[in-house]
């Protein structure tokens, strides 16, 4: 099989250029041919001078009118110069720098095709060292490769149309016809050719849909197909569901989206394989609740349940809310953190061991190696991106196929999450509960910052709390300093006579759950904090946000942070002060501004951020992906996923002969990936 042929045995490639194309990635001819284009020029419809605006980069066909003469300006600098004239007459005025072979082509009467930036001059145009050709080499449209130093995109080109020339008559396409002629998708050889070298902008319209397609499906595959691995047999069966009888003791009606989620839980609980599932749900949409009616049935069956959080403060804050919950049902909650003393924590064990504890509830303190279940039946992890995939791989471990919840408050497109968390089924809390008021967020410059403080004074002193999120510093040391020196400043000056507390994230685990007990306790009017309020922290007396610095947090993050306020019956504001004039700043300023919506908010985040670096860490685990794009993607990523889904269906380990292509595919795409696919 020549694919899989090292690029040494192409013409024009010797070890120096080999070591060259091996930091692009590209060993074999194979991984040459799969290395597309980042962009395209397109010089197959040369345009009249007449057309182009001033500055446009473009392709112009003319004929040189008087051949180039030569001006020595210093040593090793000569400019040569030309003009040439296209079809209606107008003069093109071209300029080059040194490179007396490409000048050479300017001879008088030459035809030939320029192409570059075209400066508009009263009665003349003017291109400063444009790409020259003869016409039948020109006239097309040119890929753009991306390169290291040392290789031109001219180089790349040359390579990959001897790689192409290489391709047999008969290309076996990897993606069954059906598949083709259903999706309206061209063959694999013409998808190939036409990405590299492209006939028309159609035929490359055609060749790019024809490969995004192919790179989602042999995603959606592979992915469902780790999905199917190992999963098991569910030896923590859910015999009875005892929901209502939960919502009953809450002190509130469950929105539908929480009554379906929990329900969704609950028979995923008592299929023939262990649950693994995503709730995802907007801050402040009650996935604490939904948790907890998942400990509740599971405990009242008989099993165990461990919830890990990602920090001692909303650990604590679980505990305490499951406290109130399952008051007087017969379970117990515990909690369980590395600040507790050894001997709480050997208590904690004990009671764990003998099943006396039923719901334990912590930090990573939980994974820690005498933790011992006597029967640990659900596994769950909240605000997951935090939590880590090797620790929820820990606890998992502390039971027996135990069922897996993963709560996420990052609420992103459903396809989106089908990928990020592509081994998790997912439910989402798309309702509020009701009551919840829109909070009104205004961007101020650092100018309006008095005032902004005197609108939080107006609300504490009516019995109101607030916070102000400090200036974000980004290394360790200094945001000590910087969060210490402003909480000192603001409770020396403008918050003077108020009961100011400070919590950052080298404070010691009890100091920390000190002011947090504080604040929730009413006994600290404001508090100053770095981000480490941005995860989960529920103080509904707090209604005002202000945050330093804005401009320095993403827009989901800003969001998380936001929402620590609007979280009870009274009206919340948001300030956010930035004196950033950058586009991207102020349009995440207006966006905040406009929307409350946290699956608008992450869309927008996508479309700023681009996707790459939205995912950036969570989409750890899965290929890299070279053309199709997920949030551009969408709509096909969702026909990949039916295709995917009906091929398993009757085919769930691709062991037809039809599928051998896609088989062999999805394990290429998938080979880096631990365990891979086999
Ligand atoms: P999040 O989804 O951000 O984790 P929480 O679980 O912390 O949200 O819930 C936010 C607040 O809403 C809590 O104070 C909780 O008690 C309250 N809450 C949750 N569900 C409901 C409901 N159905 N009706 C009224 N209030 C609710
Ligand atoms: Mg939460």
């Amino acid at each position: 099989m020549f694919e899989s042929d090292s690029v040494r045995y192409l013409k024009g490639v010797g070890e120096r250029r080999a070591a060259l194309l091996e930091k692009l990635k590209i060993y074999t001819v194979g991984d040459l041919i799969n290395y597309y284009p980042r962009d395209y020029s397109d010089r197959s419809s040369p345009k009249m001078l007449s057309e182009v605006s001033d500055g446009e980069v473009c392709a112009v066909i003319a004929t040189v009118t008087r051949r180039y003469n030569e001006k020595f300006i210093r040593k090793g600098m000569t400019v040569y110069s030309a003009v040439a004239a296209d079809d209606k007459g107008i003069l093109l005025k071209i300029t080059i720098f040194n490179s007396i072979y490409t000048a050479k082509l300017l001879t008088e009467g030459a035809r030939l095709l320029f192409y570059g930036k075209v400066t508009k001059k009263l009665d003349h145009c003017e291109m400063t060292s444009p790409v020259i050709e003869n016409i039948n080499q020109g006239k097309r449209i040119h890929p753009i490769y991306k390169l290291t130093e040392g290789l031109t995109s001219n180089y790349i080109e040359r390579l990959v149309s001897s790689a192409l020339n290489l391709l047999p008559e008969t290309l076996y396409d990897p993606v069954p016809e059906w598949v083709r002629t259903e999706q309206n998708l061209c063959h694999i050889r013409f998808a190939i050719e036409n990405i590299h070298k492209p006939a028309d902008m159609h035929s490359l319209k055609l060749a790019r849909d024809r490969l995004i397609f192919d790179e989602l499906l042999y995603m959606s595959l592979g992915i469902s197909m780790i999905k199917g691995r190992n999963k098991g047999e569910n030896l923590c069966k859910i015999a009875n569901s005892h929901n209502d009888e939960f919502w009953g003791l809450m002190p509130f009606t469950p929105t539908g989206a929480q009554k379906r989620a929990s329900e969704e839980i609950i028979t995923d609980m008592s299929k023939a394989h262990p649950m693994s599932r995503l709730v995802q749900g907007d801050v402040g949409s009650g996935k604490t609740a939904v948790a907890a009616a998942a400990c509740y049935t599971a405990a009242k069956n008989g099993y165990q349940c461990a919830v890990m959080a990602p920090t001692e403060i909303l650990a604590r804050q679980h505990y305490s809310s499951f406290c109130k919950t399952l008051e007087k049902t017969g379970i117990t909650p515990a909690l369980l953190i590395g600040s507790m003393t050894a001997a709480q924590k050997r208590k904690v064990y004990e009671k764990l061991a003998s099943g006396e504890i039923q719901v334990l509830i912590g930090t990573h303190a939980l994974i820690a190696e005498k933790v011992e279940f006597k029967k640990l039946g659900l596994v769950i992890t909240d605000e997951q991106h935090r939590v880590g995939v090797r620790q929820r791989a820990a606890l998992f471990a502390k039971g027996t196929n135990p069922h897996i919840l993963v709560m996420s408050a990052t609420p992103i497109p459903r396809t989106l999450a089908l990928i990020i968390y592509g081994d998790l089924d997912i439910s989402v809390l798309d309702e509020m509960p009701p009551g919840r008021q829109k909070i009104d967020t205004y961007a101020v410059d650092s100018g309006k910052r008095a005032r902004a403080l005197g609108y939080l004074k107006k609300h504490i002193d009516m019995g109101r709390q607030g916070y102000i999120v400090c200036p974000l510093v980004e290394d360790g040391e200094s945001e000590l300093i910087s969060a210490v020196s402003y909480f000192e400043d603001l409770s020396k000056s403008e918050l003077a006579g108020y009961r100011v507390g400070l919590l950052h994230g080298k404070m010691k685990a009890a100091e920390k759950d000190k002011v947090m007990a504080g604040f929730a306790a009413g006994e600290i009017d404001i508090l100053v904090a770095t981000t480490v309020i941005e995860v989960g922290v529920d103080v509904p007396n707090a209604v005002i946000m202000i945050i330093e610095n804005a401009e320095r947090f993403g827009l989901s993050q800003l969001h998380q942070l936001r929402g620590r306020v609007g979280r009870g019956e009274h009206k919340s504001t948001c300030i956010l002060i930035s004196d950033a004039k950058n586009d991207t700043a102020v349009k995440r300023m207006e966006v905040m501004c406009r929307t409350n919506d946290g699956f608008e908010i992450s869309n927008q985040d996508l479309a700023l951020r681009g996707p790459g670096d939205f995912l950036g860490e969570r989409q750890h685990g899965l290929p890299e992906l070279k053309i199709a794009d997920f949030a551009e993607n969408m709509d096909v990523m969702r026909n990949a996923q039916h295709i995917a889904q009906t091929i398993l269906g009757s085919d769930p380990k691709l062991e037809k002969k039809e599928n051998l292509g896609l088989a062999s595919e999805v394990k290429r795409l998938f080979a880096d990936i631990a365990g891979g696919i086999s």
